[in-house]
């Protein structure tokens, strides 16, 4: 078994008829890249970077963040990096002292908005993460963007950042490509606004079936495959791609739903680029990807977005892979 997934590992994620995808993991911790790599990842997709920050009283500072960011950097060797910004969510940490309480933490101050309020904090992270472009291919992803203003103003800030480091003598990428996390409805809506803005699209689904359904991402005894296949998500999903393709940007899926075997048919035959999910996922996902046709995968997208309702979406999937086995 374990000599069937090396074998799977090093095949590429491609349909029978030669359509080639981008298998990339998602990870919290540069700990996590060698089994990232050993299950076949191709890039990290997501690399959230709460993890630093948690549980702390003192705020890890430039050169520290810079350490912790590299080390997944050259430990992928020029295999592409995304590194997304501070997101916190919930209560709030010793470092964003003063702020005010929230009755909803998940629609108050968390991603971008963060980034924007607490100018300091951001401008410590986005100079060690440049800086560790310099060392492989990193990217860099924004979270929560709710609108283009938004992502102009913390480009801004970035760029300031950048001359920064400038003056100071540091290396970092010049040309570091930008990415959206879409996972807020109206940057889903509004795709095509941001396309001069960014260099690539990443569909985050657990904030966005969140936001989207009126449904708490953390609540037990919702069942998350079914939120995820509900036809308002899938219309959003399908727009962000035809947006993305559209405008000849990428577009990546980083939210679980990319990790989930049985909405891969949907995904490829909806023109997904990029599939970023736990590594554990991959091999599985790779699998499906390699028994089918472009062809066949779109056939199943078109059938999928004409079902009225989750259930049914579920079922219909279910009944193609289990017709593929
Ligand atoms: C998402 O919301 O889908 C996502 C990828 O980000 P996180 O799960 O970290 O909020
Ligand atoms: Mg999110």
């Amino acid at each position: 078994c374990k000599k069937e997934m090396q074998m799977l590992s090093d095949l590429p994620a491609e349909t029978r008829d030669g359509y080639r995808v981008q298998l990339l993991a998602n990870i919290d911790h540069p700990g996590e890249v060698a089994s990232a790599l050993a299950q076949g990842a191709e890039g990290i997709g997501l690399f959230r970077t709460e993890h630093l920050f948690l549980g702390r009283d003192t705020m890890p500072g430039e050169d520290e963040q810079f350490e912790f960011y590299v080390q997944v950097v050259q430990r992928m060797r020029g295999r592409p990096v995304v590194i997304r910004t501070l997101d916190y969510a919930g209560p709030s940490s010793p470092f964003f002292q003063p702020m005010h309480y929230e009755p909803n933490p998940f629609l108050g101050c968390r991603g971008i908005r963060l980034n924007l309020n607490f100018e300091e904090i951001f401008n410590t992270q986005i100079k060690a993460i440049l800086r560790a472009s310099a060392f492989g291919r990193v990217k860099v992803m924004f979270p929560l963007i709710s609108r283009v203003e938004d992502l102009r103003r913390v480009k801004s800030m970035m760029r300031q950042a950048q001359e920064e480091l400038l003056r100071a003598g540091k290396n970092f990428d010049p040309d570091i490509e930008v990415g959206l996390l879409v996972e807020v409805p109206s940057a889903a809506l509004t795709a095509e606004l941001f396309a001069p803005e960014v260099d690539f699209y990443s569909i985050g689904t657990n904030d966005l079936v969140q936001y989207t359904l009126a449904v708490d991402r953390a609540s037990a005894g919702i069942n998350p495959l079914n939120q995820v296949l509900h036809p308002a998500i899938l219309r959003l999903v399908k727009n962000v791609i035809d947006v993305a393709r559209n405008a000849r940007k990428k577009v990546a899926m980083c939210g679980e739903m990319a990790g989930e075997p049985l909405a891969t048919l949907l995904l490829l035959g909806l023109g997904l680029n990029q599939f970023s999910a736990a590594a554990g996922a991959l091999p599985e996902i790779k699998k499906v990807i390699r028994a089918v046709t472009l062809k066949e995968a779109r056939e199943v997208a078109l059938r999928t977005l004409q079902l009225s309702g989750p259930e049914e979406v579920r079922r219909y999937l279910e009944q193609e892979m289990k017709s593929r086995r």
